[in-house]
């Protein structure tokens, strides 16, 4: 019997007693590699030496200052160095807890802008079908999975949606990487028109989809398009990096492989790692100097913004990502496992699609690989896979087809940066077992 209200109540879960390195231990002192970081948060693995000793620091020298009171050294520090090596345009961080607050922080910039700069019509906010920015009430407004808003509708603003980028499924055999690029933002064109140009803040997407997805990269060139309408209609882009962002895709944030700047930038998950809970809306300038020109402050904040021991502990992870050229490892064994998954599955009658970047990877199943026609949702495969790759100690996100009927069950694996060759052999023949084994009897 369990007093803690966990998220699936009727489960009993392992107790996890400790970390070590890429692996976290159960009390019955089993070993399970964390190849999907929690949910894409523990980059580097559990009981980092060198982020425990800076929290440690953090914490004896000074927990926590209410930001209306003071700033402190690690969030001046970790603020500096996020913006410095953000997309073009991006001049400050507003830290919050976590990614729902990311997102809502940004939700409320844009909002705020506009009203400072004299466009309070502009109130509408555009985002993608099967997408997740979060479970707070506006986060979820502007999410477009249907599951997870239904019983919450009558409580959520209205948001408004378009087709994702999911090539996969949606781009048309007869079709280039161009032109469904540029049917997509066609339709954002369109969605923004019939809403009245002067009437939308913000289009909000994740530069690469995470859970709801299964790591789907845009096709190149799609950001640069849905930049160039946004930016013909005034419209913000939101980016949300919460999940992909951070070094997750080879790359400190993802849109600098896009080739765009986004307005306003949420990230959270690989910034602290799972160390202590920190997001980020990063602000461009223009915004921020809206804002202090304007009205002098942004009209939200909560008790732990700018949490010192927090800010301490994401600057930590920072410097360790960067001085251990983890960039690198990334990108190179992301290269590897998609290799060896798709050496391992890519013939697999029941995988549909292996794809990611970085490490941040998805494996979507399939009844069929022809028609791409996913399992009947109630056989629950995704939670099969999760089961059986926890039973051979193997950690991996799994996610339903839930959208649409669309879209199949889906992996993802989003293992630590510091993962060896090793390791990524371990993990994909775990996995590749586990789907033998859920997949049994089909
Ligand atoms: N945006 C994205 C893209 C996410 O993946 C998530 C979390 N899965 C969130 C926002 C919400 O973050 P949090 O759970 O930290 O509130």
């Amino acid at each position: 019997m369990s007093y803690v209200f966990h998220r699936m109540p009727k489960k009993t879960l392992p107790v996890a007693v400790a970390g070590d390195g890429i692996e976290i231990v159960d009390s019955a002192g089993k070993r399970y590699i964390d190849a999907s970081g929690g949910a894409a948060v523990s980059c580097l693995g559990h009981s980092h030496r060198r982020v425990v000793d800076a929290i440690e620091q953090q914490a004896r020298q000074l927990a926590y200052a209410h930001t209306s009171f003071f700033t402190t050294e690690a969030a001046e520090a970790l603020a500096e160095r996020l913006v410095v090596t953000a997309p073009a345009g991006i001049g400050h961080a507003y830290f919050v807890s976590g990614g729902s607050e990311a997102i809502e922080a940004a939700l409320k910039l844009a909002r705020q802008y506009f009203v400072e700069i004299g466009q309070p019509a502009r109130k509408h906010f555009i985002a993608r079908r099967q997408s997740y920015h979060g479970n707070t009430l506006g986060a979820l407004a502007i999410g477009g999975n249907a599951w997870r808003r239904e019983p919450f509708l009558p409580l959520l603003i209205e948001a408004h949606h378009v087709s994702p980028c999911y090539a996969y499924r949606d781009q048309l055999p007869s079709e280039t990487e161009e032109a469904y690029a540029q049917r997509l933002a066609d339709e954002l064109e369109h969605k923004i028109l019939g809403l009245g140009p002067d009437t939308v803040a913000a289009f909000v997407a994740e530069t690469v989809v995470g859970a709801t997805a299964g790591a789907v990269p845009p096709v190149r060139g799609y950001f640069r398009k849905i930049r160039e309408v946004c930016d013909k209609y005034g419209v913000l882009l939101i980016l949300d990096e919460v999940m992909c962002g951070m070094g997750r895709t080879g790359h400190l944030y993802a849109c600098e492989e896009e080739g765009v700047s986004p307005d306003l930038l949420t990230i959270a998950k690989g910034l602290g790692a799972g160390y202590q809970p920190i997001g980020a809306t990063l602000v461009s300038d223009r915004i921020y100097e809206a804002i202090v020109g304007g009205s002098g402050f942004f009209q939200h904040g909560h008790t732990y913004i700018g949490h010192a021991t927090a800010c301490a502990a994401a600057l930590a992870v920072q410097r360790v990502i960067e001085e251990d050229d983890l960039l690198d490892n990334v990108k190179a064994r992301g290269e590897q496992l998609r290799a060896t998954l798709r050496e391992r599955l890519g013939d697999h009658p029941h995988v549909g699609d292996i794809r990611g970047r970085g490490l941040f990877v998805g494996v979507e199943l399939v009844l069929d690989r022809a028609s791409k026609v996913p399992f009947d949702p109630r056989r629950k495969l995704n939670a099969g896979i999760k089961q059986e790759a926890m039973a051979r100690g193997l950690m991996v996100y799994p996610m339903g087809g839930t959208i649409d009927g669309r879209q199949g069950d889906h992996v993802l694996l989003a293992p630590p940066f510091i993962c060896t060759p090793n390791d990524v052999d371990c993990i994909a023949e775990r996995l590749c077992d586990a789907v033998d084994a859920a997949l049994a009897g089909t």
